[in-house]
């Protein structure tokens, strides 16, 4: 484990604007710095870093938070991973404690299984000839690291006569725990394919079985290192293809991946075994590619096709859809020498959002007035999530598609983003800046918590409750940032709990004067306590409170 005094030497010495510009371009703006979010699709810079207070804050996606959760976000790393990136960055030596329990270790132990697993490949006849029949080359075999894993027991031999511990292999998702006690390994009679990180770093492996098991396809489980919502299989080989050229695929699996690679498409990527979601999106945007979704003509492929395409839009990717006919998959029209056609269906792929466009309005009868109405709706409220611009350049041709009257689109009613959270009336700035200045001072919490429930704030209760705990989430970071929201010195504060306490109160008087439930004497109570007692004593401010 790295030591934690040196993590506190590290975190001390950290500049958040120095590392952070180290990957994208920020502006000074103010005492802050802004810049284009890296993590959601923009063109106005919403993302704000503070030197002050060494924290980021997207008012547009609502990420958020320190240089290492930065470092960790954008380069898809764990917590120590990316300590050890900035520690690199800035020439800083980390010193490590002994024996801990460090991802070293677990990658390590990956590193010689793997090696392990590629010369058992060797020899295994029936899986060379496996791989020779889907026309993949010794070159790429090599390339890729494929291997062999036999029996549950070979494996468990070799870690023990290369003292590989078992904790340690069962850390790296290798092994399993039997559930009578006793380990066996996870893949068994399967060619492997070795996973690595974004960075290049070993995190787990794929299987295909060679016995008919099933489950034709089996991954690592979740492990410290293997995140598979995250990772995009042959991501590190494609890399710097992916940046020269711009552009990336995404197709559906292993053997896509390596044959695609194979044939000069060095770009290519694969989800393991999931949809693509908004996890993988900061990898795909790295070095912003043209997106290009390589999948499967079939009812499976084109549904994945379809919401990969809507998500990919929806955070301002631009791409193209290429689905292969006739249930034939890339790597099977590059085995047999289609190298020419699968160029020219990359080439032509059509572009993401008519193609999202048409496919929503496919599923529907648009020849009865009831189903097209519901079409319409799902494709306006679909546009209603792009920004202005593309929506406008796309209103046209989803009038065509849906054969409606382009005005029926009229203007946008959701706005580009979520920005109005903290923009609304001058009662909710009031509020904010309260819960503001808590966050800033945290000694007046006893003040405003003697007066104010959180469920008194309203659709701001959680935030005040989290403030109050002590908690971090990134709406408190985003209050921070703020520069509309003002935090007050306590005679303001007091201020503004009577002003606030006085509105509370009007509201409840109201809302008690019209209750048909309450009992006569109770409700003539109430009244008299608020009217004659609670609010003219706010008025003078001073701050009292009343529980019903
Ligand atoms: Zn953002």
């Amino acid at each position: 484990m790295i030591d934690n005094t040196s993590v506190e030497q590290l975190k001390n010495n950290i500049d958040i604007v120095d590392i952070i510009s180290n990957y994208i371009e920020v502006k000074k703006a103010g005492a802050n710095f802004k810049a284009n979010c890296p993590f959601h699709g923009e063109k106005t810079p919403s993302f704000v870093i503070s030197p002050s207070k060494q924290i980021y804050h997207c008012f547009g996606c609502g990420v958020g938070g320190d240089t290492i959760k930065f470092v960790q976000e954008y380069e898809k790393l764990n917590y120590p991973e990316a300590l050890e990136k900035i520690a690199s960055m800035m020439n800083f030596s980390l010193a490590y404690t002994q024996g801990g329990s460090d991802n070293t270790e677990a990658r390590r132990l990956l590193e010689q299984v793997q090696e392990w697993y590629s010369k058992n490949l060797d020899h295994t006849a029936v899986s060379i000839e496996y791989l020779k029949n889907r026309g993949i080359t010794q070159q790429s075999i090599e390339h890729f690291g494929i291997g062999y894993v036999g029996a549950s027991s070979e494996l468990i031999n070799f870690l023990s006569t290369n003292f590989l511990p078992i904790p340690k292999a069962e850390e790296a998702g290798v092994v399993a725990q039997r559930e009578r006690g006793g380990f066996y390994a996870r893949l068994t009679e399967r060619i492997t394919f070795p996973i690595y990180s974004s960075s290049g770093a070993i995190v787990g492996f794929g299987g295909r079985t060679i016995t008919n098991h099933p489950a034709k396809y089996i991954n690592s489980p979740q492990t410290k290192l293997f995140n598979k919502s995250q990772l995009l299989y042959g991501y590190a080989k494609a890399k710097e293809h992916i940046y020269a050229n711009k552009k990336l695929i995404v197709c559906e699996g292993y053997l896509d991946v390596i044959m695609f690679h194979q044939a000069g498409f060095r770009e290519a990527v694969a989800t393991l075994g999931t949809a693509l979601t908004t996890e993988h999106l900061p990898t795909l945007r790295k070095g912003e590619p043209h997106i290009v979704l390589a999948y499967d003509g079939d009812k499976a492929g084109v549904a994945a096709a379809l919401k990969a395409a809507t998500m990919l839009t929806e955070s301002g990717f631009d791409g193209s859809v290429v689905l292969f006919p006739d249930g034939k998959d890339p790597a099977d029209m590059i085995a047999v020498g289609q190298v020419q056609e699968v160029a020219n269906l990359l080439r032509n792929g059509q572009a993401l959002i008519p193609f999202v466009i048409e496919m929503m309005a496919k599923s529907y009868e648009l020849n009865n007035p009831r189903e097209k109405e519901v079409a319409f709706g799902s494709v306006k409220a679909y546009l209603d999530n792009l920004t202005p611009i593309i929506r406008e350049a796309y209103v046209a041709h989803a009038s065509t598609v849906l054969a409606v009257n382009p005005a029926l689109f009229g203007g946008q009613t959701k706005l580009e983003n979520t920005k109005a959270r903290f923009e609304s009336t001058r009662d909710d700035i009031g509020q904010l800046s309260i819960i503001k200045t808590l966050i800033e001072n945290d000694t007046f919490i006893n003040k405003v918590s003697n007066v104010i429930e959180p469920s008194m704030f309203g659709n701001y209760g959680a935030l005040l409750e989290a403030v109050i705990k002590g908690e971090n989430s990134s709406n408190i970071t985003g209050l921070m940032l703020d520069e509309s929201i003002k935090s007050m010195d306590e005679e303001e504060l007091s201020r503004s709990l009577a002003s606030f306490l006085f509105r509370y109160y009007s509201i409840q008087l109201k809302s008690i004067t019209v209750d048909t439930a309450l009992p006569i004497e109770k409700k003539s109570f109430l009244i008299r306590k608020i009217k004659m007692d609670v609010l003219p004593r706010l008025r003078r401010g001073e701050l009292v409170t009343y529980k019903f």
